[in-house]
């Protein structure tokens, strides 16, 4: 509850921000001081279904808990939103954000602004999860620094010489719509067939899965499915991989093969520091990271020729960064 005595605020001080961290079914909402600590924190499940219900919860969640955490929105310095899309920096509208299509064209940076009352930061998750840990997790202290970021998608923010590499309109870092390698024709979200995405993302790997149980080969995953190849998931296939199930254990090695060829790609382009793993697939250790190193190692000649040594390292902050990293946004503090 909002408390009305405002002696017992804080000092109106730029050391607090709110992070928003939006995703397509769920909104978790943060009051951060400037050490990257989260002093309050909430989280909304109800689906948002148009853009109006979208900007009264977000203004909603950040009244709330800024509230929570005992202060007010004149109190913050900033409130920072990560948002599962682009948000044209150039023009301030919301321009490809395929789980919020319906916020297309609707929501601009000007609108938020002027409802928020603060100064009002928007960029894509991925890049937000990179500022939350290069600020204050397993990229603390990284100039140069490659996230990527793997589950349902394929995400990717870079850090160059401290900052965020934006490119001209904030859209840098597609890194999962890249074409690596003609595939099975499979067309993404974003229009284009093969791109890395649809070959090696979660859905990806639980697709492969599916077909060869249907293929009628011989493994461990029509167990777990039941017999039926339509039940095969991410998470089974992992599961039959780690009890040494050949198929299984074909479909992640392949998975991390391209995604090596991917990762050796960006260093080969960037030469960075450490490249930092987060997503739910990093729950998966080292029978994903293993193969996606080798490969990344046999393909970028720098590292097979010892010249550099990168780093692959699994993420610290887990489902905080989009919070953490939305208020650095904020703060500007990378
Ligand atoms: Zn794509």
């Amino acid at each position: 509850m909002r408390k009305k005595d405002r002696a017992a605020h804080p000092p109106a001080s730029p050391a607090l921000a709110v992070g928003v961290d939006m995703g397509g079914t769920n909104l978790r909402a943060a009051v951060i001081d400037s050490t990257g600590q989260i002093l309050h924190h909430l989280r909304l499940t109800s689906p948002i279904v148009d853009p109006l219900m979208g900007r009264q919860v977000l203004l909603q969640a950040i009244q709330e808990v800024t509230a929570q955490a005992g202060c007010q929105l004149a109190d913050l310095c900033g409130v920072g939103i990560g948002i599962p899309g682009w948000m044209d920096r150039v023009r301030g509208e919301l321009v490809f954000a395929p789980k919020m299509a319906h916020w297309q064209g609707v929501v601009t940076l000007d609108a938020l602004r002027q409802e928020i009352g603060v100064p009002v930061y928007v960029d894509s998750d991925p890049n937000v999860a990179t500022l939350g840990e290069v600020w204050v997790g397993a990229g603390k202290g990284s100039r140069n620094l490659i996230m990527v970021t793997l589950g349902t998608g394929l995400g990717c923010g870079i850090v160059v010489e401290g900052q965020l590499y934006a490119g001209h309109h904030g859209m840098s870092g597609e890194f999962g719509h890249i074409v690596l390698a003609e595939g099975e024709g499979f067309v993404c979200d974003c229009g284009v067939a093969d791109c890395l995405e649809t070959q090696t993302a979660g859905p990806a790997i639980a697709r492969s899965g599916q077909q060869a149980v249907a293929a009628g080969e011989q493994t461990l995953l029509r167990d777990l499915a039941g017999g039926q190849a339509q039940n095969v998931t991410t998470a089974s296939v992992f599961a039959a991989a780690a009890q040494g199930d050949p198929v299984a254990s074909r479909i992640v090695q392949r998975a991390g093969q391209r995604l090596g060829s991917g990762f050796a790609t960006l260093v080969s382009l960037f030469e960075p520091e450490k490249i930092v793993v987060g997503g739910g697939m990093i729950d998966l250790g080292e029978l994903f990271l293993a193969p996606i190193r080798r490969s990344m190692s046999e393909r970028c000649y720098l590292i097979a020729r010892g010249y550099v040594n990168v780093e692959l390292v699994p993420a610290l902050l887990g489902d905080r960064a989009g919070v953490i990293g939305a208020a650095a946004l904020a703060f500007k503090s990378v």
